[in-house]
């Protein structure tokens, strides 16, 4: 299924294509510091390895920017070719001129408006553009509420305020950001930047904030578009927040590459964020990365843990598999797989699947069909029922995506 994406430029990032009718991509950042060139290497490396098509690190300081071609070497020994993007505020100006290595290094730059320096503002948005351009990369001009274009914020309310009927605030802090990133976006054009290397973004932390600014900017200009609830948070409310925002917009046609930023819990891997976008888009039936397992919430005709267990052990072998048969079986990203509590939805949800299995309820008969393509298979028993449909899975997705013929 595809949705209509609204009409932008394509752009390219070291490679990938990111708007027009490419399909939306997956983006990430690390959180270590980019000074250290091997922990930062390894946790892009990771991340990449996760599924994400582009990876921005900070360059906030000289020990950052004096790090990141090594940082790169690094990458490519790991032969890892993500494209990499540099994240600069504040200081972007005087790094990107400092450490040409490192500008040239980069995939792209994003540029917050709103920290490039109040007094020589244009300037130093302007010198960044000048180096993009010297290295032909394209910029993100990442506008977030967090950090405003303050001088601009003062003056659209100054100039709210004189209005007959002055708007609440929040509509004139979200035509602040779209006119921060409109201008800036033209800024970058005077200087001499293609119309076809200029990425926008407007981030919020709230959902309803987000939806609406997103909304306009997309009628504004055809830039792609670049969606991310910033500051989501921790856990399910940054998951749940995130997806509300992305799938609203992305149903809408609007978005070329997300990111969802989470906080990661303590010692949690930071690879979470590239999966819950890989689900985002999945969910929505716009790109595939991973077979889908449908599995029963479960209820009280199952009074074991044994099919949640079963679920989740399913769930995690085709994850960890996914790396080896990405190469190996084409479309294997596209199967579903059932794995179902008791007789009442069981036998029907496995038939929906390419591959299912129906687990027995409390009071059932302890047997467990198995579904392929619709039909049953064969019915498992005992013990290793979980190692035997593991093998079963294995043999269905090297007959159906192995180039083989299937047989049921
Ligand atoms: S399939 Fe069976 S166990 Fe699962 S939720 Fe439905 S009735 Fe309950």
């Amino acid at each position: 299924m595809t949705r209509a994406r609204r009409a932008t430029v394509t752009v390219d990032v070291g490679g990938i294509k990111v708007g027009g009718s490419h399909p939306v991509v997956v983006q990430s950042m690390t959180n270590t510091d980019t000074a250290d060139a091997d922990a930062t290497a390894i946790q892009v490396a990771r991340l990449a390895h996760a599924g994400s098509e582009l990876v921005r690190v900070t360059v906030n300081n000289d020990a950052a920017a004096a790090a990141v071609p090594e940082m790169l070497r690094k990458l490519l020994d790991l032969g890892v070719g993500v494209p990499v993007i540099g994240d600069f505020h504040y200081n972007g100006h005087q790094l990107l001129v400092e450490y040409p290595e490192m500008a040239k290094g980069l995939a792209k730059y994003r540029i917050n408006p709103g920290n490039v320096g109040a007094k020589r503002h244009d300037e130093n948005f302007q010198t960044i553009v000048r180096v993009a351009m010297e290295n032909g990369v394209p910029v993100r001009i990442g506008v977030n509420w967090g950090s405003l274009d303050q001088t601009l914020l003062t003056n659209l309310m100054d100039a709210n305020a004189k209005l007959a009927e002055p708007r609440e605030s929040r509509d004139v802090m979200i035509e602040a950001m779209i006119e921060s990133a409109m201008r800036s976006a033209e800024l970058a054009e005077e200087t001499g930047l293609g119309h076809d290397r200029i990425i926008l973004s407007a981030k919020v932390s709230n959902v309803r904030d987000l939806v609406d600014v997103y909304r306009i900017l997309a009628t504004r200009s055809d830039y792609p578009l670049h969606l991310g609830l910033t500051e989501a948070g921790l856990g399910m409310k940054g998951v749940v927040a995130s997806t509300a925002g992305l799938s609203i917009l992305l149903e809408e046609g609007i978005g070329d590459t997300i990111r969802v930023s989470l906080t990661p819990a303590p010692g949690g891997e930071r690879e979470e964020e590239v999966r819950v976008a890989q689900q985002v888009l999945q969910s929505m039936g716009m790109r595939s990365f991973l077979p889908q397992v449908s599995a029963c919430p479960g209820c009280g005709r199952t009074t074991s843990t044994f099919f949640q267990e079963m679920a989740e052990r399913i769930q995690a072998y085709l994850r960890a598999s996914m790396p080896e048969w990405r190469a190996r079986y084409p479309g294997v990203e596209e199967m579903t797989v059932a794995v179902m509590g008791c007789v009442v939805n069981g036998p029907g949800e496995s038939k929906h699947a390419n591959i299912g299995i129906s687990l027995p309820g409390t009071f059932e008969e302890p047997v467990a069909p198995v579904f392929i393509d619709g039909r049953l298979d064969r019915t498992l028993r005992g013990d290793r029922l979980v190692d035997e449909f593991i093998g079963i899975l294995d043999g269905y997705v090297e007959q159906r995506y192995g180039g083989a013929a299937v047989t049921a």
